[in-house]
């Protein structure tokens, strides 16, 4: 799978994507992250890439010409499955969302600054809207990144342990059960006896019970669903 991040800082993007589970689903080729600048496309001897935005208003308003120079590039290339603008205003993130890309091969993902980008390119080029959360930021890098990680984690092969994304919260509609690790004991803090039984069926039916429980309590919402 491929993604192309569109940006006005690159460089904001290197490190979210040189470590640990990312970082191996490059190695293992079975992910690629090219990021572009978009400054490169720009087209004033300024390498500016906003304006003042028509109508007035406060914030500047970021270009038609280069976004499409370089989404016209990239799909002269290839054919991509989705053009994505991070926004606010777009359709929340969440894991069927992120199951959904996942089954994707090309995907461009556009990040805005400022007061955002000219509504025509979200016209012509984009195909899906995605917001990470009701709440705004000031560029869309650090959403790109969060839409990455959540959608390669998700490729066969990319966890070690194949069935980890699958227990994972909302995989299957529900939260996690909680989790332990050694000492058994921790200041008088006991693990449940029941992990401790080496009975796997009792720990699925413990796990399961504990996962409904938790839903219930914290997010009741995904039980509606
Ligand atoms: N004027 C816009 C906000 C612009 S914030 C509005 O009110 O909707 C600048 C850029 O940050 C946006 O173009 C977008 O790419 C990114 N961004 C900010 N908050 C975001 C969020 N919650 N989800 C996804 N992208 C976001």
């Amino acid at each position: 799978m491929r993604f192309d991040i569109i940006t006005v800082l690159p460089s904001l993007l290197e490190s979210p994507f040189a470590h640990s589970i990312l970082q191996r689903a490059q190695k293992k080729g079975l992910a690629e992250i090219h990021v572009h600048n978009l400054r490169d496309y720009a087209f004033n001897k300024h390498k500016s890439v906003d304006d003042y935005p028509y109508g007035g208003g406060s914030g500047m308003v970021m270009q038609i010409e280069p976004f499409a120079l370089c989404i016209e590039k990239l799909k002269s290339e290839r054919d991509y499955d989705d053009i994505i603008y991070m926004t606010p205003d777009g359709v929340t993130l969440n894991q069927g969302i992120a199951n959904d890309l996942s089954t994707k091969q090309n995907i461009i993902i556009l990040c805005g600054h400022y007061k955002g980008i000219d509504q025509r390119i979200r016209d012509v080029f984009v195909t899906k809207e995605i917001s990470i959360g009701d709440y705004v930021l000031s560029g869309g890098e650090l959403p790109a990144a969060i839409v990455v990680d959540a959608v390669i984690r998700l490729i066969p092969g990319v966890l070690s342990d194949e069935t980890s994304a699958l227990s994972d919260s909302f995989q299957d509609g529900l939260l996690d059960a909680p989790i332990y690790t050694r000492p058994a004991e921790w200041r008088g803090l006991r693990v449940p006896d029941i992990l401790l039984s080496g009975n796997e069926a009792k720990i699925n039916e413990w796990r399961d019970e504990q996962q409904l429980l938790r839903t219930k309590e914290r997010r009741p919402d995904l039980l509606n669903d």
